[in-house]
């Protein structure tokens, strides 16, 4: 457990024993199998991974970056068999990491009501401009100017709208990289609108009882976690709980929280893991 003092003496508390949220090539996005992941986790002494796949419905896309609804069956199968093999070291959670879509809710709510989920986690990464679909944090120029073009200030409203209605349509036990949106543009900035929106989403999760993930791509990315540290500390001035996650598309980024001490300022952040 990490911690920090936030003005105001609150306690910042991350579980770094626990690495909330990694990927497969199920997503066909990353690479490495569910072993190599599990194995990974072992030798960082984690003692809790969650997988959280991708589930994306009816997005009108250029590829696939999620799984089909079979490759749910292999992903608990798989899932199944790590934990026959490592669960006296590890405990392994097969989670996913629902991708909103407010034109599809209610087929979204079916699909996560057919899977025993250790984990539902929410998040929001394609947005509808016509009939296609684009990706919100992607580094693609496909996606960048086509939601440039639509206009920064306004996509990142939208997607704040749409996420706030995914926190509380879906049931779900965490938000994925609340802040990500645009990440790759170089226009991205939150502005006082954006704030607003984010505590409406802050407020719709303590009612809720999600927690705030602490995603650690970010600091890979950026040097800040998504969300930034005034975010992360707006929630904790909540109650929100903080679930850490390294996001990680390969074995080799499965714990890699050390970043997060530079981020959380080294002295006052004590690293357990
Ligand atoms: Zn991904
Ligand atoms: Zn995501």
């Amino acid at each position: 457990m990490a911690s920090r003092k936030v003005p105001g003496g609150y306690l910042i508390k991350l579980d770094l024993k626990t690495d909330g949220h990694v990927h497969t090539t199920l997503c066909r996005h990353a690479s490495g199998s569910m072993e190599e992941y599990v194995k990974a986790a072992i030798q960082r002494g984690l003692e809790r991974l969650f997988f959280l796949e991708h589930l994306e419905v009816g997005i009108n896309y250029f590829e696939r970056t999620w799984l089909n609804p079979g490759d749910f069956d292999r992903y608990f199968a798989e899932g199944n068999r790590l934990r026959e093999k490592y669960g006296d070291k590890l405990f392994i959670g097969l989670g996913v990491e629902t991708g909103y879509n407010p034109e599809r809710h209610r087929e979204i709510l079916e699909k996560l009501a057919e899977y025993p989920w250790d984990r539902i986690a929410v998040s929001y990464h394609f947005m509808r401009i016509g009939d296609r679909h684009y990706n919100l944090v992607s580094r693609k120029p496909y996606n960048l100017e086509v939601l440039g073009r639509a206009g920064v200030a306004k996509v990142v409203s939208a997607y704040f709208d749409t996420l706030l209605e995914a926190v509380r349509t879906v049931p779900a036990q965490v938000v994925c990289h609340l802040d990500a949106v645009l990440r790759y543009h170089p226009q991205i900035r939150l502005e006082r609108g954006h704030y607003l929106r984010i505590e409406m989403i802050l407020a719709a999760m303590v009612e809720r009882g999600m927690a705030l993930e602490v995603n650690v791509s970010g600091c890979r990315m950026r040097g800040a976690p998504f969300p930034a540290l005034d975010i992360i500390e707006a929630a904790v001035r909540r109650d929100i709980p903080l679930a850490v996650g390294s996001d990680a598309h390969r074995p080799e980024d499965v714990g890699q929280f050390g970043m997060l001490a530079e981020v959380f300022g080294e002295s006052s952040v004590k690293l357990d893991g």
